[in-house]
């Protein structure tokens, strides 16, 4: 089976007749550039099996050893930034500095977690407040054991990476599954993993469609860390909530970009474009919808048109854009574009004409209905719906009028940042479109349909690691109200304590 973005199956040419092993197709050609094992739940759970027993492995090592063996790792991907490109670029179609790309940002995440992770998430001590003066109190957060990593094909590297490498660093083993169009790049970073950990699978890779995806989250890991369309999303935690498995689930999006009055508008022109169409608009955090403040709308628009115009898409490694990875995407795309453009939406790029199976060239629309698809649902193709607005106040309420809430972008010289906290995303950008993935300090993830919980940063990989409260006593007080041998006056003198302290 193979899956459009809202996360509808439909059969999938490329499964062998015996359904024990899958192929991965060169989205450019069709051409099949690998196959694969297609693994049972009975498969799945062997290899999460083996990854507790590695696990416990990593976890032991202790952070310095972990980080010497994230620095290694990291060192082979410097090494092998091209030929993953390769990989990114065989399964993905996408254009091979996009790929490069996408892996620098891996490698800069991996440095970052690798780096941070013994400070973040080492045993540290915390007021023990009036209460429990005589306690010594400390936090540490312990690894959760085996972390299932549930991956997308869009940045089949960068996306899983997010988890994956915060996993590892936290001290947990993980077993990934990638997508079923992207298996050869999960294949890679596994295999390279275990050229520098090659005592135990702790980093695993288990293959195959999403019911391999469902028998991992019903084998009994620790935590699930799912990336990919909020339908989807949905089943991963109705699976887990079976096992109480905790759960990140990292969606969709609807991103919004606000054009203020002040705007650099070349800055903004250049940005929505980039936000909206490169690797052919299949970006979670890219710009789908654009609000322009009327006074500037035309000028903005003009400057728009004049950018995706010149835009070619194309299978050869220099084109601007890629194919649409998914072939059944393709048709979403089409079907957004056709229902604004019959509903009375005027197309300022592009048309109709414009989806040519496998590639779909820009097209920039206005005026679309207020409540169609293209308006409000995850188009994921290299499409922008432009917007007019009375003031960038009125952009910023009607972006938060969709169900999505990942990321959002505000171009405006005097009111940047002050109208992009009033944004309900997770993550925004000021004169700057998608800069906050790239900086590995920053949590990442969204709200409302986007999902919830974060990769990146600390909380990031806090998300990996369950906190362990720890008081111990350092000496014995006379007045313990917490025990049957407490004098009558122990609880007053406690109460007394705490009017004195906490009463104002
Ligand atoms: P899908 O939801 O179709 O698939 C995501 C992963 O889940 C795939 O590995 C898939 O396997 C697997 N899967 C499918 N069914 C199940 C199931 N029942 N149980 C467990 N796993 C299952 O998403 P796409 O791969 O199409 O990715 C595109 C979507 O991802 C877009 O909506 C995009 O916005 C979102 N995304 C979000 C990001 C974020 O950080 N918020 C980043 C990147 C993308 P298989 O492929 O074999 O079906």
């Amino acid at each position: 089976m193979t899956r459009t973005a809202s996360g509808e199956a439909e059969p999938m040419a490329a499964a062998s007749s015996a359904q024990t092993t899958f192929d991965s197709l060169d989205p450019r050609t069709g051409e099949v550039v690998g196959r694969y094992p297609l693994h049972d739940a009975t498969e799945v759970n062997e290899i999460v099996e083996s990854a507790r027993v590695a696990g416990r492995w990593w976890a032991e090592l202790g952070f310095a050893e972990r980080k010497k063996r994230l620095d290694q790792w990291r060192a082979l991907l410097v090494r092998g930034i091209d030929e993953l490109a390769g990989v990114i670029c065989s399964e993905t179609g996408k254009p091979l500095d996009d790929a490069r790309l996408e892996l620098v940002l891996v490698i800069d995440h991996l440095h970052w977690a690798a780096n941070k992770a013994e400070k973040v998430l080492r045993r540290r001590k915390v007021g023990s407040g009036v209460l429990m003066a005589n306690q010594a109190a400390t936090v540490e957060y312990v690894p959760f054991g085996v972390v299932g990593v549930i991956g997308p094909w869009n940045y089949p590297a960068f996306t899983p990476m997010g988890s994956i490498a915060y996993a590892l660093a936290a001290g947990n083993s993980v077993v990934f599954k990638p997508s079923e169009l992207t298996p050869g790049v999960g294949r890679w970073l596994v295999d390279s993993f275990a050229e520098v950990v090659p005592e135990h699978p702790v980093l695993a890779l288990t293959t195959g469609f999403g019911e391999t995806g469902a028998a991992l989250c019903a084998s009994g890991v620790d935590k699930v860390a799912f990336t990919g369309s909020t339908a989807t999303g949905k089943r991963v935690m109705a699976a887990c909530s079976e096992t109480l498995t905790p759960v990140l689930v990292e969606c969709g999006g609807k991103d919004a970009l606000i054009v203020d009055s002040d705007a650099d508008l070349k800055a903004a022109a250049e940005a929505a474009v980039w936000g909206g169409m490169s690797n052919a608009g299949q970006t979670c955090i890219g710009v789908e919808r654009v609000f322009v403040v009327e006074a500037v709308a035309d000028r903005f628009l003009e400057l728009v048109a004049e950018r995706a115009k010149k835009l070619r898409p194309g299978g050869e490694p220099g084109a601007d854009l890629g194919p649409i990875t998914m072939p059944s995407q393709v048709e979403v795309i089409r079907r957004h574009v056709d229902e604004a453009l019959d509903g009375g939406a005027r197309a300022v790029v592009g048309g109709k004409d414009s989806v040519r199976p496998p590639f779909v060239e820009p097209v920039v629309l206005v005026d679309v209905p207020a409540g169609s698809a293209a308006a409000v649902d995850e188009t994921f193709g290299p499409t922008l719906v432009v917007e007019r607005v009375r003031d960038a106040d009125e952009g910023v309420e009607r972006a938060n009028q969709g169900n999505y809430g990942l990321g959002g972008t505000v171009f405006s010289r005097s009111r940047g940042v002050e109208l992009g906290r009033k944004l309900r995303a997770g993550m925004v950008a000021v004169n700057s479109v998608i800069a906050f993935a790239a900086v590995p300090a920053l949590p990442f993830g969204g709200v409302g349909d986007s999902g919830f919980g974060r990769i990146h940063g600390e909380d990031g990989l806090r998300e990996f690691a369950r906190p362990q409260s720890m008081t111990r006593t350092k000496f014995r007080i006379p007045l313990n109200p917490m025990s049957f041998a407490r004098s009558k006056g122990t609880v007053r003198a406690v109460v007394r304590l705490i009017r004195l302290t906490r009463g104002r």
